[in-house]
This record gives C-alpha cells, sequence and structure tokens, in this order.
C-alpha cells in the first residue's frame, strides 16, 4: 500500500472512531452500562426501550418489573410487555 493509501487509512480510522465515542457519550456513555445509583433511573432512550418484546422476554417477566407500568431501573411509564436492553430474566 502506497504512503497516501496508508495516511486514508489511518483518517478513516481516526475519524470512525471519534464518530463511534461520539454516539457512545451521546447515548449515555458508559452510564447507560452501569447499575444506576439508588434512587436513579435511566432514560428510555438510554437503554433501547420499546413497548414490544424482544424474541419472547418482556418487561413483566424481567427482574426489575414492579408491577402497575412501572420499572426499578427505566423512567416512565413501562408496558408489562415491553423490553429494554437491562432485561434480566426473573429467576423463581
Ligand atoms: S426489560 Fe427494562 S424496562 Fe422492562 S422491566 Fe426490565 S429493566 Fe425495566
Amino acid at each position: 500500500m502506497s504512503e497516501e493509501g496508508d495516511y486514508r487509512g489511518r483518517r478513516w480510522f481516526l475519524r470512525t472512531l471519534a464518530q463511534g465515542l461520539g454516539i457512545f457519550a451521546a447515548s449515555g456513555g458508559a452510564n447507560a452500562l452501569l447499575p444506576p445509583k439508588p434512587g436513579r433511573k435511566l432514560e428510555k432512550s438510554a437503554v433501547a426501550y420499546r413497548d414490544s418484546p424482544n424474541f419472547g422476554q418482556v418487561c413483566a417477566e424481567c427482574r426489575y418489573w414492579l408491577g402497575d407500568k412501572r420499572c426499578e431501573r427505566v423512567k416512565g411509564e413501562i408496558s408489562p410487555s415491553g423490553w429494554c436492553m437491562v432485561f434480566v430474566k426473573e429467576t423463581p
């Protein structure tokens, strides 16, 4: 590969890395992946919440489901047939 090709490859890599970090930071960054502090809930958008199941997984079967359209980890009204990326299967 030529020197110019190497230069373009590095520029593309650095630009893609910067864009990826920007998207990660805008979506809540590592905070979205860490357990919330007691009393603090996550925004729906930070956990990719949706009102429909994900391959059979639903909020009503999640360990964080509180009933009455509430969740221990996510803010707002939550559907029992919804889902988000924090889902953890409730074990009996
Ligand atoms: S799947 Fe997400 S929104 Fe639904 S109960 Fe679990 S943590 Fe809450």
